[in-house]
C-alpha cells in the first residue's frame, strides 16, 4: 500500500511540474504546419544526431570499463581475476605482520611470567586530579544539561576479517551504534589498533578503556560494546540515575555469579564504568591474567577449575572479571550494578526469532525481551574464521537484527526495509509538504524524556 502510494505520487509529481519538456510539446505543436520537406529533412538530421551520439558512447564505454566487460568475454575473466589476485595480494600483504622494524626504536620488553603485569603505572589520586581538571576546564563539563556525559567505545581487530563478509557485518554494526548515538547525544569511539600487544582480541578493550579514561576527564561514564552486538530498541535509555552510587553496570545474575559460579553469570559484551580512581583499580585487579602465551595459557586453567560450565581453553576476560568478583566479593561488589531489568547484553539465539512477535504486540523503549535493547551475536564471530554457531544461522540473524533496528531509524524517514532479511527499503508515507509535522510525531529524539544534547 505505501508502495503504490509512492507510485501514484510519483506520476502525479512529475507530470506537474513546469518543466522544459512542456515547453518542447508547446512549441512542437505550433509547427505542424511546416512543410513535409522540411520536416523529412529534419528526421534525416535527427538520425545523423542519433547515430553520431551512439557511436560516441561506445568510444567513452571503450574508454572507461572496456565493451569487454559488457559482453563477459574472456578479456572480461581475465580482468575480473587480475582485480582478484590483486586484492587478495594486498589482503594477504595487510594480514601478515612484515612492517620492518624502526632500528632506532627501543625494542618491546620482553613481559616476565613472575612479574604481576599491569596496564601503566599505578596511579593513586585520579578522582583528585581529575576533579581540578573539571573545574580548570568548565567548557568540557561531565554532565550536560543535567545529564553525564557518556562516551561509547567499541572496536575490531585492525586486520581484515578472515571471512570477507564480516567486514559487512562490522561495517552494519557500527552504522548501527552511530545511529543510536547520534539520537541520544552520546559521544563513540570506534578503535582498531592493540594499544597493548600483550592484550589483544577480547582483552583489548582493557587497556583501551584505561587510555580513554585517563585522556577524556571530561566523560563521566564510559560504556564498551562488543562489535558483534547490536542496538535492537533505539528508543530505550540507560537509566543511568539507577546507578548513582555504583562504578560498574554490568548485565547478570547474582544467582549464577555467586550460587552457581557459573561462567556466563556476567556478560562482558556491554557494560560501563565511571570515570574514578576504583575503575582504574579494578582495571589493574582484572587485567593480570590476560597477557597472550602461558601466563593466559595457565589462568584459563584455573578458571575452568573454578567456574562452572567453562569449557578448557585460555583465560578470556568474562571469565577473569567474573573469578575477580566471586573471591573478592566483599573488596568490589558493593560499586558493581548487575543489570537484568533490561537487555543492557541481550543473548540473540532466544530474541531474533522473536522479532515479527515483538513488532506487533509491543514498540521501542521497553529494552526488556518484549523489546530487547541490544542483541549480541555471542560465539558467532562474524569477522573470524570459526565460532560456536553454523555461519549461515549467524549471519541470516544479523542481517534480522540489523533491518529491525534500522526500521526504526528508517520511520522518521518514511521507509521501512521490505522484510526483515531485505536490505531494500520501500515508503511507509508519501512525502507532504508539511514535513514538519512528521518530525514532531516520528523522530525518535522526541520519545526520549530530555535527550541529552538538544541534537
Ligand atoms: N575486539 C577488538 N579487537 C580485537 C578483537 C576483538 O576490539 O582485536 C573486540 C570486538 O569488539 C569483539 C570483542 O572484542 O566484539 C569481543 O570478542 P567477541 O565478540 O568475538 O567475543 P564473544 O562476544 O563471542 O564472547
Ligand atoms: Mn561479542
Amino acid at each position: 500500500m505505501g508502495h503504490d502510494a509512492f507510485t501514484a505520487l510519483k506520476r502525479g509529481s512529475s507530470t506537474g511540474l513546469p518543466t522544459s519538456t512542456i515547453t518542447a510539446t508547446t512549441t512542437t505543436r505550433v509547427r505542424t504546419t511546416a512543410s513535409r520537406g522540411k520536416q523529412i529533412k529534419r528526421t534525416f538530421n535527427n538520425l545523423k544526431l542519433t547515430i553520431l551520439c551512439g557511436f560516441v558512447t561506445i568510444l567513452v564505454l571503450r574508454g572507461t570499463i572496456g565493451i569487454g566487460n559488457l559482453t563477459g568475454s574472456p578479456d572480461a575473466d581475465v580482468d575480473a581475476q587480475k582485480i582478484a589476485e590483486e586484492t587478495n595480494r594486498i589482503l594477504a600483504e595487510i594480514r601478515s605482520d612484515d612492517e620492518p622494524s624502526d632500528p632506532n626504536e627501543p625494542p618491546e620488553p620482553e613481559i616476565n611470567p613472575n612479574v604481576t603485569y599491569t596496564l601503566g603505572p599505578k596511579i593513586s589520586n585520579w578522582d583528585d586530579e581529575r576533579k581540578s581538571w573539571l573545574a580548570k576546564n568548565p567548557e568540557f563539563p561531565s554532565h550536560v544539561n543535567g545529564k553525564a556525559r557518556v562516551l561509547l567505545v567499541t572496536g575490531s581487530p585492525p586486520k581484515p576479517c578472515d571471512n570477507p563478509i564480516g567486514d559487512h557485518y562490522l561495517l552494519k554494526s557500527i552504522k548501527n551504534k552511530i545511529d543510536y548515538c547520534r539520537i541520544h547525544g552520546i559521544e563513540i569511539v570506534y578503535n582498531l589498533a592493540h594499544l597493548d600487544k600483550e592484550l589483544a582480541g577480547y582483552w583489548a578493550k582493557l587497556p583501551l578503556l584505561r587510555r580513554l579514561m585517563l585522556s577524556h576527564p571530561e566523560v563521566e561514564w564510559i560504556w564498551w560494546l562488543d562489535s558483534d552486538a547490536l542496538f535492537t530498541d533505539m528508543v530505550f535509555e540507560i537509566p543511568l540515575w539507577k546507578y548513582n552510587n555504583h562504578n560498574l553496570v554490568i548485565h547478570g545474575y547474582p544467582d549464577l555469579l555467586f550460587d552457581q559460579k557459573s561462567w556466563i553469570a556476567l556478560n562482558t559484551g556491554s557494560f560501563l564504568f565511571r570515570n574514578c580512581q576504583w575503575s582504574l583499580d579494578l582495571l589493574d585487579a582484572w587485567a593480570p591474567m590476560g597477557p597472550k602465551g602461558p601466563v593466559r595459557d595457565e589462568a584459563g586453567k584455573i578458571l575452568t577449575a573454578n567456574l562452572k560450565g567453562r569449557p578448557a581453553f585460555e583465560a578470556d576476560d568474562q571469565s577473569a572479571l567474573i573469578y575477580l568478583l566471586i573471591s573478592k566479593k566483599d573488596e568490589w561488589m558493593d560499586k558493581v550494578f548487575i543489570e537484568n531489568s533490561y537487555y543492557l547484553h541481550g543473548y540473540w539465539a532466544g530474541l531474533v526469532d522473536r522479532y515479527e512477535e515483538m513488532m506487533e504486540k509491543y514498540h521501542p523503549g521497553l529494552g526488556d525481551e518484549r523489546w530487547p535493547f541490544v542483541t549480541h551475536f555471542v560465539g558467532c564471530k562474524p569477522c573470524g574464521s570459526y565460532g560456536d554457531y553454523a555461519v549461515e544461522r549467524c549471519l541470516r540473524s544479523m542481517e534480522r537484527a540489523f533491518n529491525f533496528a534500522d526500521n526504526q531509524v528508517l520511520k522518521l524517514y518514511g521507509f521501512r526495509h521490505r522484510g526483515l532479511l531485505s536490505p531494500k527499503i520501500k515508503r511507509i508515507r508519501n512525502e507532504t509538504t508539511t514535513p514538519l509535522e512528521s518530525v514532531d510525531r516520528f523522530d525518535i529524539r522526541h520519545s526520549t524524556r530530555g535527550g541529552q544534547s538538544g541534537l
